[in-house]
């Protein structure tokens, strides 16, 4: 009996760690280097190009041009005696990405009076834990053989900004803000990556001739929204904000068939040239609050409650798949469809043959 309770241990042990392996060593690199700052001592270019070789770090900046941001607030915030509302003020171009800059600094300032929490909260496992339940949460939303392809994305837990990013083989997630939210609500906050690391290879984007920022942004629908069933779509149904979303979070979702009804002027508009695939590319973004989050969880929703789960995720290959589904399931409710100059714009945009 002993042998098999040991046996069961070991194999529960090997399933969590098959699960998903958290690596917390972005954290104490984090540290190191703030440290090497407040002691006083000037980085170089070239011992930034190594924090950078971090695999987490580099993920940061591949896919968001985070490093200069993160260099920038790691500066102002460890630097003995620099002021960082007037770094903030006194930074070059300074209109560029202000918010992401201001929010920045105000975490990292944030995780300096916590290091020792935050210390605390990465030794109690609630990560692991986390993340186990959320690639059940995100599996949820995925075809049935998604989790068979390959391991699980490894998860870096860093400090850089309230954030996390996935994509395939690999999750940012920063340990801050993992602290900060309500222990229930980090599974569907790890859950959302993981879908977005799965959903990536299923993704199927094509693109006529100038067209390609267009189709990208109307696929942050289907990416954002598909992922965002993991973590906002119970809220929404429930009337109920969840942690870190803005106060407007129920009116942007609610206000999405306004928006939609203006991107469908958009694309029954557009002409095949690339100056209007770009203008109504910039036309869909500046109708994309939360970016595409909002519009696209309430697409998927639609979705998900007018044709089923399967439906859904049937269509995440990309935007026509997605608006198709969209479409049939927004004409069996009753709610706003787009028009057929919208989707056959759509299609074209999209390099789909028309007969
Ligand atoms: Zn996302």
């Amino acid at each position: 009996m002993r042998t098999l309770l040991f046996a069961l241990a070991a194999w529960l042990l090997a399933a969590q760690s098959a699960a998903a392996q958290v690596d917390t060593s972005g954290v104490d690199q984090f540290w190191r280097t703030a440290d090497r700052i407040a002691a006083g001592e000037t980085l170089t270019g070239s011992d930034w190009d190594v924090f950078f070789t971090h695999p987490g770090y580099r993920f940061t900046q591949e896919a968001a041009q985070r490093r200069p941001v993160i260099e920038f607030c790691m500066r102002a915030v460890f630097t003995p005696g620099v002021d960082v509302a007037a770094a903030l003020q006194n930074r070059s171009n300074r209109e560029r990405r202000a918010e992401l800059y201001a929010d920045t600094c105000a975490h990292m300032s944030a995780a300096r009076e916590q290091r020792a929490e935050i210390a605390v909260f990465l030794n109690s496992g609630a990560i692991e834990a986390a993340s186990a339940a959320g690639l059940e949460e995100a599996a949820r939303w995925l075809p049935a053989d998604a989790m068979q392809r390959g391991a699980p994305p490894r998860i870096y837990v860093l400090l850089f900004e309230p954030q996390g990013f996935g994509r395939p083989g690999e999750l940012v997630v920063d340990a801050l803000y993992a602290m900060q939210k309500p222990a229930g609500q980090n599974a569907q906050f790890i859950g959302h990556e993981f879908h977005h690391a799965y959903r990536e290879t299923y993704q199927r984007l094509a693109w006529a001739d100038g067209a390609q920022s267009l189709i990208e942004q109307l696929d942050r629908f289907v990416h954002e929204g598909s992922a965002s069933m993991v973590d906002k779509a119970a809220y929404y149904r429930s009337g109920t904000i969840p942690f870190g979303e803005s106060e407007t979070f129920l009116d942007d979702i609610r206000g999405t068939p306004q928006r939609l009804a203006q991107i469908d002027a958009v694309l029954a508009a557009l002409s095949p040239t690339s100056e209007s695939y770009s203008a109504a590319a910039d036309t869909v973004d500046e109708l994309s609050p939360g970016g595409g989050h909002l519009n696209g969880v309430f697409m998927a929703m639609t979705i998900e409650e007018g044709l089923g789960r399967e439906t859904l995720i049937r269509s995440l290959s990309g935007p026509v798949a997605f608006f198709d589904a969209y479409q049939r399931a927004a004409q069996a409710r009753r709610q706003f469809v787009f028009s057929d100059a919208a989707m056959a714009n759509l299609r074209r945009a999209a390099g789909v043959q028309l007969r």
